[in-house]
């Protein structure tokens, strides 16, 4: 799972659903992934945040 930075607005849904994994960076005003693999029990939450990125950006989880 990625975020796609061309696509990423800086909205930060993403960071207030699931914090554990996605961390706001505020220098580049993007979300930033924590994580290489996303760990068992924070995939519904993952799953969520992707729902709620409006653009689309995370990408890669099924
Ligand atoms: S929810 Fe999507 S657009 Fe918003 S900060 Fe996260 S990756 Fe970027």
């Amino acid at each position: 799972m990625k975020i796609d930075y061309d696509l990423c607005m800086g909205d930060r849904n993403c960071n207030k659903v699931c914090p554990e994994v996605f961390k706001y960076d505020e220098d580049q005003m993007i979300s930033i992934v924590l994580v290489d693999e996303v760990p068992q029990h924070l995939e519904e939450l993952v799953k969520k945040a992707a729902e709620e990125c409006a653009p689309g950006a995370i990408i890669g989880e099924e």
